[in-house]
């Protein structure tokens, strides 16, 4: 077998990897847009034989999970080419098609897998491993053909509300792994070695919210179904109401996890301008009580919020996702800020911080270790003997030691 990152070996997002059997042929390991990308366009493609027009020696695409960074340039390959992605993923695409997302899509020739289940793509053998990450429905894949094995990681962490996976996997690993594609995100903005769990936060939010006397907003990604679980609890536990948008609402409910905050439970409600249904609830109404409930906001709440001038000094805001992503809501920031809003950062990062990925090479004791989806590839060379650093398009030889 042969591996050839195309897009990620010095990035975080646009991941995109290409793996050829012996025989000749070849299986996509995720098509991701470029973090850096303005605009969503075809000639960030990379190159790879067969993905606008099918060739016959291109098996198949797997998908890992339903971020933009690993599928977004999917909207251009050839329909026919069959897509292997988990339900949860392909559920969140739909959602965020049907609620009119930016650079949303759906594609067309869908094949899920399940946890665990090997599946064969062509001449390749796949097993997903579900993983702990900030995406819903997040796998990790080992891919066999030739008798050799190279298990690509994937997005994952062993702090979120998900991290008994990633101590299972340790104690029923894959055995005899060549190679292992290892995501180095944390590498290069590791503020301290370890990450905060999602029950920290929950606790912060808990704390943040003691003293607060008016209305508390949130600003968090509705695709972040750990966190939004988080804001929940802690929500609850100081007794207030979760309000959310129709989409945030529809993604938790899509999920098919009865143990998910929904609009079926009295303490989750639905933001609407004409309330008509029980669960429905409109700003007027909240701000009668405003300490009562937590609205976790999205662009037409805050238009809304602002139109109503319901943003006071009393108002308590929580920024809860990536920092990186403040820039694009700077007018936002700034008007909270000119209201003197009592602001607050709680978040914690959906990958894997050293130790996490020091274990995960313990455990998986591959020949070697190839780093993607970092800025700082070359720092694996400090933290494992084995490391082997590409340059997105070489092709490298699995059986070579
Ligand atoms: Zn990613
Ligand atoms: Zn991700």
């Amino acid at each position: 077998m042969k591996i050839s990152v195309k897009r990620g070996t010095k990035e975080i997002g646009g991941s995109a990897v290409e793996i050829i059997a012996d025989c000749g042929q070849r299986i996509i390991v995720d098509l991701g847009l470029p973090l850096n990308a303005e605009n969503n366009i075809e000639e960030l493609l990379p190159d790879i034989k067969g993905i606008k027009q099918k060739s016959s020696d291109l098996a198949g695409l797997l998908i890992s999970h339903a971020h933009q960074d690993h599928y977004g340039l999917g909207k251009y390959i050839d329909k026919s080419i069959p897509v292997y992605l988990s339900k949860e993923t392909a559920a969140i695409m739909h959602i965020a098609k049907q609620h009119y997302l930016p650079d949303a899509f759906e594609f067309e020739n869908q094949n899920y897998f399940e946890n665990e289940q090997s599946f064969s793509v062509g001449v390749f053998t796949v097993t997903p491993y579900l993983c702990d990450h900030s995406a819903y429905g997040a796998y990790a894949f080992l891919i066999e053909a030739d008798g050799q094995k190279v298990f690509y990681s994937g997005d994952f962490r062993a702090h979120g509300r998900k991290r008994k996976l990633f101590y299972n996997f340790l104690r029923h690993k894959p055995e005899n792994t060549d190679v292992l594609l290892l995501e180095g995100s944390c590498l290069g903005r590791e503020k301290s070695e370890h990450y905060q769990g999602e029950e920290e936060l929950e606790k912060e939010f808990i704390d943040f919210w003691k003293n607060s006397k008016g209305l508390s907003l949130v600003q968090t990604s509705a695709q972040n179904i750990d966190r939004m679980v988080t804001i929940y609890r802690a929500a609850r536990r100081s007794r207030k109401i979760l309000v959310l948008s129709g989409y945030a609402g529809h993604i938790l409910w899509a999920m098919d996890n009865k143990n998910l905050p929904n609009f079926t439970w009295k303490d989750v409600k639905k933001i609407t301008a004409k309330p008509r249904r029980s669960h429905e609830i409109d700003l007027t109404t909240i701000l009668q009580n405003p300490r009562k409930y937590v609205v976790v906001t999205d662009y037409h709440t805050q238009q809304s919020l602002q139109a109503y001038n319901a943003i006071d000094e009393q108002t308590s805001y929580v920024y809860s996702m990536w920092n990186g992503y403040k820039e694009k809501y700077q007018d936002w920031l700034g008007y909270l800020k000119n209201k003197k809003v009592q602001m607050k950062d709680i978040h914690t990062s959906g990958h894997a911080d050293i130790p996490t990925l020091k274990k995960m090479v313990n455990a998986l004791k591959p020949k070697m270790v190839v780093p993607i989806h970092t800025f700082y590839p070359e720092r694996f060379c400090d933290l494992f003997d084995n490391a082997v650093c590409l340059n997105d398009g070489d092709v490298f030889d699995v059986s070579v030691k």
